[in-house]
C-alpha cells in the first residue's frame, strides 16, 4: 500500500525535508581537503539536533553514523570514520532527518577542491538524470515513467546504472512503499497520486553498473573501481506536478 499523505503530515515532511536541505547547506563550508568523514558526522549530528529532529539514519538496521560518507568508487552506505578528504575526491553525502516521527531524505555528490573534468561531467550528468526523473512527476505518472527518464540520461551519457538499489516512499518510514527504480517501461508500475511522498535517487556510474558490498557489511562500491554518483530529493506529487521537500 502506497500511502496518501494527510495536510498535517505534508506540513511535518516539509518540515522534515527543510532540516534535512538544511544540514546539506550547513555542511557545504567543510567539505574541504584534509576533514575526517567522522568530522562531517559530528556536525551533522550536532546540526540535526539543534534543529529539534534527530538523524534518521543513525542505528538504522545497525548503521553506526548519523550520515553517509561514500567517496569516489563508493556508491552509497559509506560509515564516516577517520578517512581524510582530499583534493580531487568526490564525496556523497546521504542525509536523513526525522521530526516528530516524519523523514526527510536527500542525498548529493561534492567535488573536494579541484576534481577532473570527467568527474565534474558524471556530477552534472547523474544530477541531471535527477531532474529529468523528477520532472515526469504529477498525479498519474507511473513508476516505471520514472526510471525510464533517469536512464535515457544515462544511456545518453553512457554511465552504468545501479539497479540493486532504488528510490522509495517516504512518510513515517524513512524508506516506504512503493520501490522507485532507476531504470523502466514508460507506462508500467504503480500510479502517483496528490499526496504521495517518494524518493527519486539516481546512483551512476562511470564504468560498470556492477556493485558489491565491502566486508564493514555496509559499504557498496562498483565493481570496476571506478566512481559513482547520486543524487536524491524527496518530492512531495501533486496534481500537476511535485514539490521537492529537501530544498536547499
Ligand atoms: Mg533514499
Ligand atoms: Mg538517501
Amino acid at each position: 500500500m502506497i500511502s496518501i499523505k494527510s495536510e498535517r503530515e505534508i506540513e511535518l515532511l516539509r518540515i522534515a525535508g527543510k532540516i534535512t536541505g538544511d544540514t546539506h547547506n550547513y555542511l557545504l563550508p567543510y567539505i574541504k581537503p584534509g576533514i575526517t568523514t567522522k568530522e562531517l558526522d559530528d556536525l551533522s549530528y550536532n546540526y540535526i539536533i539543534s534543529r529539534g529532529a534527530t538523524p534518521s539514519f543513525k542505528n538504522y538496521d545497525g548503521f553506526p553514523g548519523s550520515i553517509c560518507t561514500s567517496i569516489n568508487d563508493e556508491v552509497v552506505h559509506g560509515i564516516p570514520g577517520n578517512r581524510k578528504l582530499k583534493n580531487g575526491d568526490i564525496i556523497k553525502i546521504d542525509i536523513g532527518a526525522c521530526y516528530k516521527g516524519y523523514h526527510g531524505d536527500s542525498a548529493w555528490t561534492y567535488p573536494v577542491g579541484k576534481i577532473s573534468t570527467r568527474l565534474e561531467n558524471l556530477l552534472a550528468q547523474t544530477e541531471e538524470a535527477l531532474f529529468k526523473g523528477l520532472s515526469v512527476i504529477k498525479e498519474g505518472t507511473r513508476i516505471g515513467d520514472i526510471g525510464y527518464a533517469i536512464s535515457e540520461i544515462a544511456n545518453k551519457y553512457h554511465l552504468g546504472v545501479v539497479k540493486e538499489l532504488v528510490g522509495h516512499g517516504v512518510g513515517r518510514d524513512i524508506h516506504e512503499e512503493p520501490d522507485v527504480p532507476n531504470y523502466g517501461k514508460k507506462n508500467t508500475g504503480p500510479i502517483l497520486k496528490e499526496g504521495m511522498v517518494i524518493a527519486v535517487e539516481p546512483m551512476l556510474n562511470l564504468g560498470t553498473p556492477n556493485i558489491f558490498i565491502e566486508d564493514d557489511d555496509w559499504t557498496i562500491v562498483t565493481a570496476d573501481e571506478e566512481p559513482s554518483a547520486h543524487f536524491e530529493h524527496t518530492v512531495l506529487v501533486t496534481k500537476d506536478g511535485y514539490e521537492i521537500l529537501t530544498k536547499r
